[in-house]
């Protein structure tokens, strides 16, 4: 099966296309990608289209875009200018060039105080920006929730709105000036009259015909133009007779920059944008509002936003409860409950003065009081329970979006915007369409401004684009009813560029057209959205058509907890291995990407390292996971799974497991890796060096019976340079360094009858740093426990080579091999975790592998027992000290700050904060956590030679630098071996600050 990629009729030849490719390869800096990969990766964004792009351009400078802009008005090619490719209608997809802006235009300058405008470049992220602005005192208030990784550029274009634009407004109210780029090339700045001095004549009579329009539809401007604030569908025409309730300008004049805000890159290209900035504020207090029904949330909103809140935020009954279902959220959530509410609205007030915050406060409480709802407010002043709280809400959200089955919440209706006296009756009307029609969605978001979402549940392979277009019209008609805005928040695009004419009426709708035609009269830039488009179901656009298949094949792992189909109505799931997915579950679990974005942040959690260093859309967990669905519904040709450019596209995943827990929905890009890997060497079978690595455990007995020969790599001259360019080793590191001192042999036999701890011992700490492993021996014993050393059952075939968990056969897509590492160790363990032993391990990739991987192994209940009863050492201390059973005497160290780094598998499993815990029982320690992604060694990554140069800038990220900020004599703690190594290596060996150590070695010191 070979479908086509690019499901819309072509608009050029591919002739022009190759010329495009040849002639910007010459004329530009900046990545030039025509291959079918990478503009399959460039197919779709937020939206549930897809259209394959002609190729895409990566501009390292505005110049570029210049010469883009020219070569395709030469050959008729369209142009399509992208951000964080985030937009949820669809905006940044079609047959065009791509010029992806974020990974080089996104300088800041000419920050303006007195002004308080900031220019920036268009690939700006949000977040970077107020990072910049932050010392200033100052920052831009527009704050979407995408803020970690959506543009200024992609803002501007779609006119975004943030959770407290009922304080600051949208994109248009923020808006100062844009230098921008046209089609024909004419370049000009766009603003208010004094901006707009001494135009060309191109502009000059541009700017005339914009304003002759604008007064010959005066009339149906005041008509038709929603007056609600949230309105960003259609061109911004009512700029010249304002309907928006806030003013765009302050003196009332035309801002003509607002023409091009929110029209989505089909007018001209954005290369500066002047931002208008608010200053930081000082203090913020929050109010809970409990409601015994949905209703009266929906109805009192209208009341509440007379307080002049900067925000006030919607989570109902079913985001409550799954907020409760998480443990760590469930006390942050129950602080804010008062009963069993069915709705809260989470209202917020800002600004210099806390008395006056707290005043407000006072009075949100007497306003329920006289509404019939007395005591239903809980009163959050401090900032750390605000931030958990508004964190829950963002949570809940990701766990919905997290549905399992090919039914998905799909966003077309999310945002139409009311006024607020029609919510209550709005929403609860909606919410009967979507019964009858099947299907269901859970309320969240902005209720100050009326744009509530969202997303009913509908599969669009099966029956979705029929529902979409019948509850689409239903609620159309509830939206002309209330005088309110269909797109409200998320813009036209492709879903809802139809419904243009239906809002704004054929006269507006004409002379949309004609301002497109005269800022673009080739119609180059973003065609078939705001006007001219197709209609929102076309199905031959949809990533998921009717009919949609994929490969077949027999993976490795047990993906079956994917392979389950969903009742829309009901939310509920089939049995695993149920859904009918030919993968068994593989091409649905990586269906779980819905290319949101979150993983193009790097400012804050772990994934994704990859993409941190390369900012490329190829080494992003999205573009991974793209290429892979791709690929296994045959959209990249035959046997794309197993090509160089599969691999090529996760070569540099480091297997961090950071989306596995930051990824909304749970892609697992770790674990695909191995079935990718699986797959792959059954073909091509592995490289020695890959051999060598994945069957360390098995010849180690070998290495530490000769250390001296096996050390050779590292101590004969011209050894290590031999090894890189035999095996392919970089000969810039030392390898781990055997030895004949092992744990095993110093440990003396233990009595598995009387144990009521095991002990693990990984390959790594028992071959290389056996201290780790006598020290947490120690502390145990310390601490009363009987230990049992854990070592093969007397059934194993191999009873005197150790037990492995086969991580590092599982690097290799060794998954055969991995599998009987792991029956040895479910063996060896079971007589123990049957009675409820605890099985504690000191190295997080091995221990953790036993939690995770081990069940998808087919390895039955007794792997189930296991992973319930497998902990990390100071997991299990942190347990035992908070159960009240911990008996540990320690005493003061010589140093007084620790300064921890936590592997990323420890931070996928949550399982940094014990390290902490532990630590804190140190009297006079004083520790602090790095804020850091994946040290870049990551197993093998950082000692292959072309792996090099990427693991050492991974490091670089954060890691390092905290490290050679600390004062010489900071305790530093990490937990695994590759990341104590990467330190190491990084600081120079022997410096000070380049020795960490196990947290174990940490408490065996402070043993009274
Ligand atoms: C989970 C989720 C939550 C979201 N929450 C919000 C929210 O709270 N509020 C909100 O408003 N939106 C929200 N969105 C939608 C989206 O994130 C925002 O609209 C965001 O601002 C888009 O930024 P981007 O960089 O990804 O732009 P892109 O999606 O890349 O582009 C957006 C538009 O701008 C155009 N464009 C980009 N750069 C230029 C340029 N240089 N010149 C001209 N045109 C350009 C593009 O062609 C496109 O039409 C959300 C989306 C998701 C997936
Ligand atoms: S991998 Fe996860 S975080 Fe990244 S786009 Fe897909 S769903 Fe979003
Ligand atoms: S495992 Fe790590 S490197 Fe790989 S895609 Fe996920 S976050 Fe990125």
């Amino acid at each position: 099966m070979n479908v086509p990629l690019t499901r819309q009729p072509h608009l050029h030849s591919a002739a022009d296309m190759k010329e495009l490719a040849a002639r910007l390869q010459l004329e530009v800096e900046g990545e030039v990608l025509f291959d079918k990969v990478s503009r399959g990766r460039y197919a779709t964004d937020a939206s549930i289209y897809q259209i394959e792009p002609v190729g895409v351009l990566i501009p390292k400078s505005i110049d570029d875009v210049r010469a883009a802009l020219s070569l395709c008005r030469q050959l008729g090619i369209p142009v399509l200018a992208r951000g964080g490719g985030t937009s949820q209608c669809g905006q940044t997809v079609g047959a065009a060039l791509v010029i992806d802006n974020s990974k080089y235009l996104n300088h800041i300058g000419d920050l303006d105080l007195d002004a308080m405008t900031v220019t920036v470049e268009p690939g700006t992220v949000l977040d970077h920006l107020n990072t910049w602005l932050k010392p200033h005192g100052v920052w831009f208030p527009v704050d979407v929730s995408t803020a970690a990784q959506c543009t200024l550029g992609g803002m501007t274009g779609n006119n975004s709105c943030g959770s407290r634009s009922i304080a600051y407004g949208n994109m248009v109210h923020n808006v100062h000036s844009i230098d921008a780029l046209l089609s024909d090339g004419t370049e000009a700045i766009f603003g208010d009259k004094t901006q707009m001095r001494n135009p060309s004549p191109r502009i000059t009579e541009l700017v005339s015909r914009l304003y002759a329009i604008a007064e010959r539809e005066r009339e149906q401007i005041e008509i038709r133009v929603p007056s609600v604030m949230r309105r960003v569908g259609g061109y911004n025409l009512d700029i010249f007779h304002p309907q928006s309730p806030r003013p765009y300008t302050s003196d009332g004049g035309v801002n003509l920059a607002h023409m091009l805000v929110g029209s989505e890159g089909t007018l001209a290209y954005s290369k500066k944008i002047t931002l208008k900035l608010a200053p930081l504020p000082a203090n913020k207090t929050l109010g809970v509002v409990n409601f015994p029904t949905f209703y009266q949330a929906m109805d009192l909103t209208r009341h509440i936003v007379k307080l002049d809140p900067c925000a006030v935020e919607l989570v109902d009954r079913t985001m409550i409860e799954l907020a409760r279902s998480n443990p760590a959220f469930k006390p942050v959530i129950d602080q804010a409950l008062i009963g069993a509410p069915e709705a809260i609205l989470l209202v917020e007030f800002a600004g210099e003065s806390k008395a006056e915050q707290l005043r407000k406060l006072a009075e949100l409480v007497e306003l329920m009081g006289d509404l019939g709802l007395a005591g239903s407010v809980v009163e959050m002043s401090d900032v750390a329970s605000q931030k958990a709280l508004w964190e829950v809400r963002k949570a809940g959200l990701n766990i919905m979006m997290s549905m399992r089955g090919d039914g998905k919440p799909v966003s077309f209706i999310e945002d139409c915007a009311v006024p607020l006296e029609h919510l209550a009756e709005y929403t609860s009307k909606l919410t009967e369409v979507f019964q009858r029609h099947g299907t269901r969605g859970t309320w969240y978001a902005h209720a100050s401004v009326g744009t509530l979402h969202v997303r009913p549940i509908l599969d669009m392979r099966a029956g979705g684009a029929e529902k979409m277009r019948a509850i689409a019209q239903e609620a159309s008609e509830m939206v002309r009813q209330y005088k309110g805005a269909f797109s409200g928040e998320h813009g036209d695009g492709l879903v809802r560029s139809e419904w243009v004419s239906w809002q704004f009426g054929p006269r507006l709708t004409k002379a949309f057209e004609e301002i497109k035609d005269i800022f673009d009269p080739d119609g180059l830039m973003n065609p078939g959205k705001i006007v001219r488009c197709g209609r929102m179901d076309d199905k031959s656009l949809f990533r998921y058509a009717p009919g949609y298949k994929t490969i077949s094949f027999k993976p490795a792992l047990d993906w079956s907890v994917w392979n389950v189909s969903n009742d829309p109505s009901t939310g509920t799931t089939t049995p695993p291995g149920t859904g009918g997915d030919p993968t068994h579950g593989f091409a649905k679990a990586v269906d779980m990407c819905n290319n949101n974005g979150h993983c193009r942040k790097f400012d804050a959690g772990t994934m994704c390292p990859s993409y941190r260093i390369t900012r490329d859309e190829q080494h992003l967990t999205r573009g991974r996971a793209n290429t892979l669905r791709l690929a296994l519904s045959g959209q990249l040709g035959p046997d794309a799974f197993t090509s160089d450019e599969m691999r090529a596209t996760l070569d540099l995943c480091v297997s961090c497991k950071g989306c596995k827990r930051d990824c909304p929905t749970g892609v697992d890009m770790a674990k695909m890796k191995v079935e990718f890997l699986y797959q792959w060497q059954g073909k091509y079978g592995l490289k020695l060096k890959d051999k060598l690595i994945a069957t360390l455990p098995r010849w180690a007995p070998w290495a530490a019976r000769f250390p001296f020969l096996f050390n050779l790599r590292d101590t004969l001259p011209g050894a290590a340079a031999l090894s890189e360019r035999y095996l392919g080793f970089s000969a810039k590191r030392s390898l781990p360094t055997w030895r004949d001192d092992t744990f095993l042999k110093q440990a003396s036999a233990t009595d598995a009858q009387t144990a009521n701890v095991v002990l693990f011992v990984d390959t790594f700490n028992n071959y290389f740093e056996s201290e780790n492993a006598i020290a947490a021996y120690k502390v145990l014993q310390a601490a009363g426990y009987r230990v049992h050393i854990a070592g093969p059952s007397s059934t194993d075939a191999n009873p005197k080579r150790p037990l492995c968990c086969g991580r590092t056969y599982l690097s290799a897509g060794m998954v055969d091999q991995a599998k009987q590492e792991a029956r040895r160790v479910v063996e060896a363990l079971q007589p123990f975790v049957s009675q409820g032993i605890p099985v504690v391990g000191l190295e997080p990739s091995c221990l953790l592998t036993l939690r995770d991987e081990f069940l998808v192994m087919g390895l039955g209940d007794d792997a189930q027992l296991l992973a319930r009863n497998a902990f990390l050492f100071e997991e299990f201390l942190a347990h035992e000290h908070e159960a009240g059973r911990l008996n540990l005497k320690l005493r003061p160290l010589p140093e007084k700050r620790a300064l921890l780094h936590g592997h990323c598998h420890q931070k996928a499993f949550d399982a940094v904060k014990p390290m902490q815990q532990v630590l804190a029982l140190i009297p006079d320690l004083t520790t602090e956590l790095i804020e850091s992604s994946c040290c870049g060694m990551a197993g093998s990554f950082g000692y292959e030679a072309n792996h090099y140069v990427a693991s050492m800038q991974m490091a670089e990220l954060s890691l390092l630098p905290a490290i050679r900020k600390a004062e010489p004599d900071t305790l530093l703690i990490a937990d695994g071996t590759s990341c104590r190594h990467q330190i190491s290596h990084g600081i120079g060996h022997g410096e000070s600050n380049s020795h960490a150590v196990h947290v174990a070695c940490v408490l065996a010191r402070a043993l009274v």
